[in-house]
């Protein structure tokens, strides 16, 4: 077994008091108001943690430029990080091979929640997505880690990298292009409780698709019936699912190339439509819901999945009217017993239009 090194041996950073509360409380991240010091650390380096008076924590990944300066990964010393990478990897690839049901394209790796802060991966069938987010994941040797361990447990037939360049500028990380890391092939098509779609490794945004509301799509369909509106409907998740139920199905979305996928989505799933045609129209959603609500336009079932409005706190009071809004035109627009289907912060409620339940 390799031998830890001695603790001394990595970059300490030292967090305030309040700093150290929020790690004793078990949050995974240090702001940078809360360093108190972390002279000399190189950016992206693994670091020892301490509170002011030196008292240990664990080890943590330091960005020298974002926000959020410090990410944990072990309570313990960690002697060998690429290794540790590659050992979460497989623990996580093992982990969700007992939860993900009806699909060939789901998120293998979380992030954070795989004790591997910076780190995204999507399956898309025999098509890897990867995204890297942090200064430590960045590192060369961290990358090869992360490409052998997927190829040694998936075999993929390729591995892509999306690059989030906003991303890359808060990190102070060099602009890096989107592309393939591995292999040739950039399109599949994907299944995802029975719906098949389109994916195309380097469009779309995110990593392509909107994943994690697989049983979002499945419970929404339990409830489909009569005409249908999906508002944001991206690539016609939602609509896709509904329309085998419905009488009538219509996807809204202010992205052109989006509304293309979806219509080429639907041409896959013909056969389980059965000729039932999808109404796609590229429209500002909150113009569309005014226009609809104020003439009587009428739907049995409102899907709304509005993008993140707010991206920082600034930003909270005129997210909240927008999704007040939208939320407020789509259940006007519901005939009696109809259903809405609506986000708010990433948690879904459904919300009968005789019970209202408050949304703010
Ligand atoms: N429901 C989709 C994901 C929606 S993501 C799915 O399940 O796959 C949010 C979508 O909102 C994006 O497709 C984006 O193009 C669209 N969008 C953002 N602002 C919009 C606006 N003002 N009007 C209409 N669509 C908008």
């Amino acid at each position: 077994m390799a031998k830890s090194p001695a603790p001394q041996s990595l970059p300490a950073v030292k967090v305030s008091p309040r700093g150290a509360t929020r790690l004793k409380e078990g949050h995974v991240w240090v702001y940078r108001s809360d360093i108190v010091s972390a002279d000399g650390v190189p950016a992206g380096s693994v670091v020892r943690v301490t509170d002011h008076r030196g008292k240990p924590f664990g080890t943590a990944l330091y960005s020298s430029s974002s926000q959020i300066a410090i990410r944990m990964i072990s309570a313990d010393t960690v002697a060998d990080f690429p290794a540790l990478v590659r050992q979460r990897i497989g623990d996580a690839i093992a982990y969700r091979e007992t939860l993900v049901r009806d699909t060939d394209a789901y998120r293998i790796i979380f992030s954070e929640a795989d004790f591997l802060p910076g780190l995204i991966v999507d399956r898309y069938r025999d098509i890897l997505s990867v995204q890297i987010l942090t200064q430590a994941m960045d590192a060369e040797p961290v990358r090869q880690a992360i490409l052998a361990e997927l190829t040694t447990r998936l075999q993929p037939v390729s591995i892509v990298e999306r690059v989030d360049s906003r991303v890359r500028e808060l990190e102070a990380l060099p602009p890096r292009a989107s592309g393939l890391l591995q292999g040739e092939k950039s399109a599949n098509t994907f299944t995802m409780n029975k719906v098949q779609f389109r994916y195309e490794a380097l469009e779309g945004q995110k990593t392509g698709a909107f994943l994690d509301q697989r049983e979002n799509y499945a419970a929404a369909a339990q409830y489909a019936k009569g005409e249908a509106l999906d508002v944001f409907c991206y690539e016609g998740g939602f609509a896709l699912h509904l329309a085998p139920h419905c009488s009538q199905i219509t996807g809204v979305d202010s992205s052109r190339p989006a509304l293309e996928v979806a219509d080429q989505n639907a041409a896959l799933n013909r056969q389980s439509l059965n000729g039932k045609e999808i109404e796609w129209i590229e429209a500002n959603a909150f113009d569309l819901l005014k226009d609809y609500s104020s003439s009587d336009r009428r739907y049995d079932i409102i899907v709304l999945d509005p993008p993140a409005f707010a991206k920082s706190k600034r930003d909270l009071d005129a997210a909240m009217r927008g999704y007040k809004e939208l939320n407020l035109r789509a259940l006007k627009m519901l005939r009696p017993g109809g259903i809405t289907l609506t986000e708010r912060f990433g948690c879904w409620r459904s919300a009968d239009k005789r019970k209202i339940t408050p949304f703010f």
